[in-house]
């Protein structure tokens, strides 16, 4: 899964952050910000997913994936 975070949305709740503090680093004032590669790896996925779920005001969503080649018609 690819995610996108968008800090115009965020509301420094930092529940991203405890669920997931690797991709959700906090700075001084609480809000969060999207660390490293937007596309997470399958292990990361869990948490990452209950951080997207429980934001209060969906500032997390995720990104389209290219479609593989070979599941073309
Ligand atoms: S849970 Fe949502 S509102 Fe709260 S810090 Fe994370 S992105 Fe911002």
């Amino acid at each position: 899964m690819k995610i996108k975070l968008d800090r115009t949305l965020c509301d420094g709740f930092g529940i991203c952050a405890k669920h997931a503090p690797e991709h959700f680093p906090l700075d001084d004032w609480g809000y969060a910000s999207l660390a490293g590669d937007p596309a997470i790896a399958p292990t990361d996925e869990p948490a990452v997913t209950r951080a997207l779920l429980d934001c209060p005001v969906h500032a997390i969503t995720t990104l389209p994936e290219p479609s593989h080649p070979s599941a073309k018609p």
